[in-house]
């Protein structure tokens, strides 16, 4: 006999905690959670907890498991992104069918991080257009699940009276939608609507305010007249012109003090980007995709006068192009119907401005007017900037969409670490457990105004997390202004990392990896443990530590820092080392414009070891080969040569130079001159510039590939990570990629931070909270 249906019906029973941590805060997570619970017949409650949205849930225990399955399904919100789900059962408690949102806030509460700031959704696309909507045009509209989050949060929990929106109070309309469980805008905090919310505003150059019926309709205007304006985005002003217009182009460059940098554009809609550029299914995703980054993209060849001005990306074969993410960018690129120029609001290296008044005084004799509104922004956050290899992101700038949402470590820190980054491409990341949270691109810390808004930003986050870093990791670089930083802070436990050693460990953090492997470690400057500038390195290495096992036969950098900005002098330097005193007979270009008297006043310098730095550096070489092919002696801004030289070279070479790899009691050393020198000979012989910049690229993947089979022999090992910022290079990276495969090798690369020095953080962040986990650092 069985027991009692009532009986039954308690031992049916079941009530479980359940804690969702992750994204789970202002995308909808509760009244997913709620719908679900009603679905299922279970009582209980959803809030917002200390570690994430925690459940009670109570009911049948086969109601309660198909819960729990439709949780962690597909229909959980978009946007949300779970990253652990940690189930207690427990004796149920007689609740009945009652289901209930605690939207409380109370004091100490989460120390939750918020969703990234969101591409405007379809359903409020579709209510901006639809003229019958009472947010018809609206430029501010949003939802759970779209709109700012992390631009406009001052302190958390994330709720509308700690955000910018604190000061437009709702109408009763919005009140209503707000309360109301079942609406998509249930506790949307950022909700408004045109009596309730933000407005645009016109200013003129000055900042004054323009009197105008519709400031859209005026700037669409100044744009289709050749005009530069500055429009508030999420994270700060971008300046906007007409980018099919070379004249304005270049005029806004030359207000801007920036002469060749390329300017990213934006195009109403996905056909108009594929008017311009040759679009695979990856790329299309990642131009969708709600963090909406700028996107490299291989240009179509048209004729003069079609798609967009040469000025907008001189000599390169890629344009970065972005499609709108904020209803105002939606409105405003379907009325002016041209491709714009939509680049960060500074002048040359500053960081973007964000702050109307700052933005004013800073943008007026850049901009002449300013599409504004009253919802400020707390956070500055560029724009990302990503690309497609093997139909997978690599992103090459995480900010805006990207940030804050956090990277899971291989081990958990015990102690809430703060890893600085380096000086260039600035990001430092907090450490909290296992997940390390990334900042924004801060930009070069040379910048007065950058570096104090990275001080500023490591306050905010560290705030925000609730945490005060206990351990400390930093460049060796005693010049870099993070490592003084680091240095100056009281009774923290400080933990250098060599930039090599950072950029191999970001890699394998960014890979979820924790396991020795061959790194190939490629940028243009880095402080090497015998205070050389590092660069063409072969490490042995894990989160552990490395052995620095190769690297290019090293050279003298004529005139120190002068020599990343001015190519010629590595050109010079490495010509010197090659070809000795008959560098003078050489019957090339470079030799007859090198200004002699200079030049002997430089190896004077040289050898009495004044300002010359030893190199092995990649990136260096690079220039010097950019500058020996006459295509530039100097840069504008860093790795612009190497940029110029992959987009002039041939997609097929048909020969690689021959390189020898001495076998060295410190390890191998790559034969810089061998290099030079086939590319001279090549030159000589009058190999078109396309060939010789081919050649060169297949070379360098020839080097990785002999370099690492000499390596597996040695070590044993057969994995190989490439990190630093030479492979932000696609054809070498492709070239390689390739090379490796075939001879066996199991290749790790970057997607989700940046190869480059804005990846420096996530590594240092990895072997510093191995050393907490392992107990090396207390
Ligand atoms: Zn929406
Ligand atoms: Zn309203």
């Amino acid at each position: 006999m069985g027991p009692s249906p009532a009986l039954a019906d308690r031992l049916h029973r079941a009530r479980c905690f359940i804690l969702v941590e992750g994204v789970v805060q202002g995308v909808g997570f509760r009244p997913f959670v709620y719908r679900l619970a009603k679905t299922h017949r279970l009582g209980g409650s959803v809030r917002n907890g200390q570690h994430g949205v925690e459940i009670d849930a109570e009911g049948g225990r086969e109601a309660i498991a198909r819960f729990l399955d439709d949780l962690r399904s597909a229909a959980a919100p978009s946007l949300a992104s779970l990253r652990r789900i940690t189930i207690t059962w427990t004796a149920p408690d007689g609740h009945g069918e009652e289901f209930s949102i605690d939207t409380s806030s109370a004091e100490g509460e989460p120390a939750l991080f918020p969703a990234p700031d969101l591409a405007v959704c379809a359903s409020c696309l579709a209510e901006m257009l639809d003229v019958g909507d009472r947010r018809h045009a609206y430029p501010f509209l949003n939802c759970t699940a779209c709109g700012p989050r992390y631009t406009i949060i001052r302190a958390l929990p994330y709720d509308r009276e700690r955000t910018s929106m604190a000061s437009f109070s709702m109408c009763p309309r919005c009140r209503e939608e707000y309360e109301d469980v079942e609406d998509r805008r249930f506790h949307a905090e950022p909700t408004a609507c045109p009596t309730c919310g933000p407005r645009l505003a016109l200013l003129d150059a000055a900042g004054q305010a323009l009197h105008v019926a519709d400031p859209l309709e005026e700037t669409v205007a100044a744009l289709r007249a050749g005009r530069i304006v500055a429009i508030k985005g999420l994270g700060g002003y971008h300046l906007a012109c007409d980018a099919t217009a070379s004249e304005v182009v270049r005029e806004l460059r030359r207000r801007k003090s920036r002469d060749a940098k390329p300017l990213a554009v934006m195009v109403g809609r996905l056909e108009a980007a594929r008017r311009l550029c040759v679009i695979s299914d990856a790329e299309t995703t990642l131009l969708q995709s709600p963090a909406r980054p700028i996107v490299l993209l291989p240009r179509r060849s048209l004729g003069a006068g079609q798609g967009v001005a040469d000025e907008v990306a001189p000599r390169l074969r890629h344009l970065g192009v972005m499609l709108p993410y904020t209803p105002l960018q939606h409105l405003l690129l379907g009325r002016v119907d041209l491709p714009l120029v939509m680049t960060s609001g500074n002048r040359s290296d500053e960081p973007i401005a964000f702050e109307d008044g700052d933005a004013v005084d800073r943008l007026s004799d850049i901009a002449d007017l300013f599409l504004t509104h009253n919802r400020p922004i707390q956070v500055r956050c560029d724009d990302s900037v990503a690309r497609c290899i093997d139909g997978v992101p690599l992103l090459l700038r995480r900010a805006r969409g990207y940030v804050p949402l956090a990277i899971s470590l291989t081990h958990e820190a015990v102690q809430p670490i703060l890893a600085c980054g380096g000086e260039l491409k600035s990001v430092f990341a907090l450490v909290r457990g296992r997940d390390v949270f990334l900042s924004q691109h801060l930009g070069d810390l040379g910048d007065e105004r950058a570096y104090r808004a990275w001080t500023n930003a490591i306050d905010h986050f560290q705030r925000l997390l609730a945490i005060t870093a206990r351990v400390v990791a930093h460049d060796l670089h005693p010049d870099y202004r993070s490592t003084a930083y680091a240095q100056r802070l009281d009774g923290v436990r400080l933990v250098p990392v060599q930039h090599h050693h950072a950029h191999i460990a970001s890699c394998l953090a960014d890979n979820g990896i924790d396991a020795r492997v061959i790194g190939v470690s490629w940028d243009g400057t880095g402080y090497g443990t015998d205070g050389h500038v590092w660069g063409g390195e072969f490490l042995l290495a894990d989160l552990e530590g490395f052995e620095r096992a190769g690297s290019f036969r090293e050279v003298a950098m004529p005139g120190g820092e002068a020599a990343v900005r001015e190519p010629w002098r590595m050109a010079a330097a490495l010509l010197q080392a090659a070809y000795g005193d008959a560098m003078d007979e050489l019957d090339l270009g470079f030799v007859r414009r090198l200004d002699r008297t200079v030049w002997r006043r430089l190896t004077r310098a040289v050898e009495q070891g004044v300002n010359a730095p030893l190199t092995s550096s990649v990136g260096r070489l690079f220039d010097a080969v950019a500058s020996l092919l006459d295509l530039r002696d100097r840069v504008d801004f860093e790795a612009q040569a190497a940029m110029e030289l992959e987009a002039l070279a041939e997609p097929e070479a048909d020969r690689v130079y021959a390189v020898g790899l001495q076998e060295k009691d410190h390890g191998l050393v790559v034969e810089t001159s061998e290099i030079v020198r086939g590319v001279v000979e090549d030159i000589l012989a009058g190999t078109r510039a396309e060939q010789v910049g081919s050649r060169f690229h297949a070379t360098l993947a020839n080097v990785i590939v002999r370099a690492c089979g000499h390596l597996r022999e040695r070590s044993g090992l057969e994995r190989v990570a490439l990190s630093g910022g030479v492979f932000q290079n696609l054809r070498l990276l492709r070239l390689t990629l390739d090379g490796l495969r075939r001879s066996g090798f199991h290749v790790y690369t970057h997607h989700q931070v940046p190869p480059n020095d804005g990846g420096l953080a996530l590594g240092q962040a990895a072997i510093a909270a191995r050393m907490c986990h392992d107990g090396r650092c207390c």
